[in-house]
């Protein structure tokens, strides 16, 4: 196998056994980026002088570690893995831009909390992606910078905000990937480019240093190439932290105890929820469904008890959280006005023409539409009637899934309704864009966890995902049944064929 194509578990064995090296395995990242980026278009930085340098520092530590340190497993469990993040994720000397001109210079003096983890586990880190500009979107193709073409078909959105993140590992352009999600950013895009997408129950992984869009929705988890892989990643990033009051006090697992769950006891005993208002959803794609309905069968035959659940305020989502997330993230955005943190216009001769220039062309189109709905929402004689009413509408939803949990331990849906689209087929068009986050937007009201995984090929050669729930902090559960299911399913290409790109 070509080393661009190892999965996390995979480097790591070869790391260990000394076969390859960190550097190696960094190099030919590195000529993969070189080769297909400039297509792809899922970086907005690459590291290659300080990915090396770490590759060369872990190597080191590798051939320090004794038999024994092996044997027992002390190794730091990503040490010389090779991994891309999404630019929201601060990190220390190294460009953060949130794919905003706003932000266009910005370097961070600090690590974010699941950077520093990943360092401290050995992880070398390759690069920043490119996402839709502060994760709002759900193409990539509101960044501020560029495009992101789908690895699967160049002509393809690759989903977003965590397009980039998605792309490089569907590209083999990085082993493992972090994303955020805050509406779907990591679930969706995992979908769109066929690999797997966690997001963690809200409050595992801590948001310190994560660039806030809805602090009460974010979330950061991994884009990886299996469910072994995010589960690994999730052993590392996970874990509470005292720089964010929301980030849970609660015990971690090992999250690969998940997969020997299934390995001990298959999937036998397990319920899994259909939610009846999720098929109803109109637009979903008969290729989707199709798929849907197979991965049904797949569960089933591996001893899943299907049922059908009903959560009634799902007509509800949509409205509520694009009310919740622009209110959060108009207050969010303030601090962006040119005196502190990056661009500043230098045209102006006043304080408040400073202030709206700086604003207006530092912020996209989405962005700013963001922010004059949230301001207007939290605005005196509306904040009851728009942000209130969305927050009692939360509440519905979250008693939806504790309901819904009574009756098993894990829901199911489509990712998305339809495979990714075409660049440009939506983008005048914001309301089509917030419709298609109809499966992903209610785990993130209810503080729950999902992942995506791939579980099928459209008629036109791209991935679908199909989703999980779970209750919260329970994402072994994910794990079980995401680790059961990719076992199971029958894919036909693991990896597009970039041929014709590079
Ligand atoms: N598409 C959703 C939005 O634009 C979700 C984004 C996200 O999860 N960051 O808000």
């Amino acid at each position: 196998m070509d080393l661009h194509e190892l999965t996390i578990h995979q480097a790591e064995a070869l790391l260990k056994k000394r076969e390859i090296s960190s550097k190696e395995l960094v190099k030919a990242l590195l000529e993969r980026i070189d080769t297909f980026d400039d297509t792809i278009g899922a970086y907005l930085t690459i590291d290659e002088k300080g990915a090396l340098k770490q590759a060369e520092d872990a190597d080191k530590r590798l051939a320090d570690l004794t038999p024994d340190a092996y044997a027992a497993d002390d190794a730091p469990p990503l040490l010389g893995i090779p991994i891309a993040l999404k630019d929201l994720l601060c990190t220390k000397g190294l460009k953060t831009t949130c794919a905003s001109k706003i932000l266009e210079n910005f370097v961070p003096q600090y690590d974010s909390f699941a950077v520093s983890k990943l360092k401290k586990a050995g992880a070398v880190i390759l690069g920043k992606t490119n996402m839709d500009e502060f994760a709002m979107g759900s193409s990539t193709e509101n960044s501020g910078f560029k495009l992101t073409r789908n690895p699967w078909n160049p002509d393809h959105i690759p989903g977003g905000s965590s397009g980039g993140s998605a792309a490089s590992i569907a590209a083999c352009m990085a082993t493992g990937s972090l994303g955020s999600d805050t509406g779907g950013s990591i679930r969706q895009p995992a979908s769109h480019c066929g690999v797997v997408g966690l997001k963690p129950t809200y409050g595992r992984v801590s948001r310190f240093g994560l660039v806030s869009y809805a602090s009460s929705l974010d979330q950061i988890g991994p884009i990886t190439r299996d469910v072994k892989d995010a589960a690994l990643m999730m052993n590392v990033i996970s874990g509470h932290d005292e720089m964010d009051s929301t980030s849970a006090d609660i015990d971690v697992p090992d999250f690969t105890s998940g997969l020997s769950m299934f390995e001990k006891n298959g999937l036998k005993g397990m319920k899994a929820g259909i939610p009846k208002e999720f098929l109803s959803v109109k637009g979903l794609d008969p290729d989707v469904e199709k798929a849907f309905m197979n991965s049904k069968k797949i569960l089933e035959n591996l001893g899943v008890e299907i049922i059908e659940v009903s959560l009634p305020h799902t007509e509800y989502t949509i409205a509520a959280y694009y009310v919740i997330a622009p209110s959060e993230a108009s207050s969010n955005l303030a601090r962006f006005d040119g005196v502190k943190y990056g661009f500043r216009d230098k045209t102006c001769d006043n304080l408040i023409d400073m202030y709206k220039k700086t604003k207006s062309k530092g912020f996209g189109n989405e962005v700013q539409r963001r922010i004059i709905i949230g301001t207007y929402a939290l605005s005196a004689g509306y904040y009851d009637a728009y942000y209130g009413r969305a927050s009692k509408v939360r509440s519905l939803i979250m008693d939806d899934f504790k309901n819904a949990f009574k009756q098993c331990d894990i829901i199911i849906s489509p990712v998305a309704p339809t495979p990714a689209f075409k660049i440009g087929e939506h983008i005048d068009d914001p309301l089509t864009m917030y419709l298609s986050d109809i499966f992903t937007l209610s785990a993130n009201m209810a503080g729950i966890p999902g992942i995506s995984i791939p579980c099928g090929l459209s008629s036109k050669g791209l991935p679908i995902g199909l989703q999980m729930m779970a209750d919260r902090f329970d994402e072994l559960s994910l794990i079980r049944a995401g680790y059961g299911f990719e076992q199971n399913v029958n894919l036909s290409m693991r990896f597009p064929d970039l041929k014709n790109l590079g």
